[in-house]
């Protein structure tokens, strides 16, 4: 009792500032998203948690815009998705090859390198993306198990073109991975047109949810060959291998195998499926749904052309091309006469919005701003403009006044 007395008042109540996430990721979640979160536990076989299971994979089969049966959740944030789908499908000693065109790209490869694949890439300079005849030379080159990149890139805001890709793969018998964490419900992901086996994603960006459940699909071909590891002995381990040959996933939690018999009809319990991340990744979904594919990849079409056509009347550039830009997180050039942190640090302080800044090649270069899910709207746009150009003054790059927002303005219908 005293001792309860003693530190219970050490901290206070949590009590977050309220501020405007417009960088890229995490953004605001979607107020309906953290009350459905607020709701109480229910036992993971009681047949209303079971079917809100069964509702999260049909509301997902639709997000993902495909029929794959295999649709389910990874509990753990995006990171989490894309370690099953690799520890899964990558096997020791087999060939991955890994597209690289930032930050994320780099992540697969250290992934891969940790299940002891051997590593292939695809390397490209920060801001472009590969085209698919240098995708089809290096999959001739290498003759790879899997090929894995990555959609939208948020480090260097270029989103990759996956059309084609998928029937590449199948074509040179190889399996596909693509991470859509960025991409989303803002930007299609066309999961059953690209062909592509197995896509990951996450909530915390276009989805408008929280980070900490990864959304994933996977085709059938892909479903067999994660599941023939699955009866493979322990301590198997084959450098070179033959098809009836095959290593056992190395991964406890990550194996995809055991999750999809969980997430079956058959109920094998694994992990305990993590319910209030169950609950918000389904309300992130139906809301998603309720708005419509369509006209959510139009509004984050529109939020991101205001912000550019702002960013332009201000005299600043944009990074990168049109063509391969994301539609939901943008890539400014920071004026050589300011200090990019500086700026970053007055919106947050003075407007209580946040933009992001960069990483490895672009660090101090340019600052990313995203306009995603919740926060893809006028009236954040506008809000975030303004603030951008009082910053800059501020700081002694001198816009012209007003100039931005005027843009932003004309440009959304
Ligand atoms: C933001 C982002 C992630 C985030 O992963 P977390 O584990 O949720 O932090 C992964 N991949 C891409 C492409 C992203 O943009």
């Amino acid at each position: 009792m005293e001792q309860t007395r003693m530190i219970s008042p050490i901290f206070k109540q949590i009590d977050p500032p309220q501020r405007f996430l417009m960088g890229p990721g995490p953004i605001n979640a979607h107020p309906r998203v953290l009350r459905a979160m607020s709701a109480d536990m229910l036992g993971q076989f009681d047949p209303e948690m079971t079917e809100y299971m069964n509702e999260t994979m049909a509301l997902y089969r639709q997000v993902f815009m495909t029929q794959n049966q295999w649709t389910f959740l990874v509990d753990g944030t995006a990171r989490a998705g894309i370690e099953a789908a690799l520890v899964s499908l990558v096997e020791p000693g087999a060939k991955i090859l890994i597209v690289r065109a930032g930050r994320f790209g780099l992540l697969l490869s250290e992934i891969a390198e940790r299940i002891g694949a051997e590593i292939c890439t695809l390397d490209l300079p920060w801001g472009e993306v590969a085209s698919l005849g240098q995708i089809e030379a290096a999959l001739q080159e290498h003759k790879p198990q899997v090929l894995a990149c990555i959609h939208g890139d948020t480090s260097t805001t270029m989103a990759q073109p996956l059309d084609s890709v998928g029937a590449l793969c199948k074509k040179y018998n190889v399996l596909s991975y693509a991470d859509v964490t960025a991409t989303l419900g803002g930007v299609p992901v066309c999961t059953d047109r690209w062909g592509i086996d197995v896509i990951s994603g996450g909530l915390q960006k276009c989805m408008g949810g929280p980070p900490g459940s990864a959304p994933i699909t996977i085709s059938d071909r892909a479903a067999e060959h994660i599941m023939a590891r699955r009866h493979v002995e322990a301590g198997i381990r084959s450098a070179s291998l033959t098809d009836g040959q095959r290593s056992r996933i190395s991964s406890n939690y990550f194996d995809l195998a055991m999750v999809m018999d969980y997430w079956s009809e058959k109920r094998l319990n694994h992990h305990t499926e993590a319910t209030t991340m169950l609950y918000g990744a389904r309300e992130a979904a139906c809301i998603v749904l309720e708005e419509g594919l369509e006209n959510r990849f139009v509004r984050h079409k529109m939020a991101s052309t205001a912000l550019i056509a702002g960013l332009r009347a201000m005299g600043l550039t944009i990074f990168g091309d049109d063509a391969h830009r994301m539609a939901n997180v943008t890539g400014v050039w920071i004026p050589a006469s300011v200090d990019g942190d500086k700026v970053r640090m007055r919106m947050r302080d003075d407007f209580g919005i946040e933009i992001g800044t960069a990483f490895g090649p672009l660090t101090g270069k340019i600052w990313r701003i995203g306009t995603m899910g919740y926060n893809a709207v006028k009236h954040k746009v506008l809000l975030t403009l303004g603030a951008l150009e009082a910053a800059l003054a501020a700081e002694g790059f001198k816009p012209p006044r007003g100039a931005a927002v005027d843009a932003a303005m004309a440009s959304w219908p």
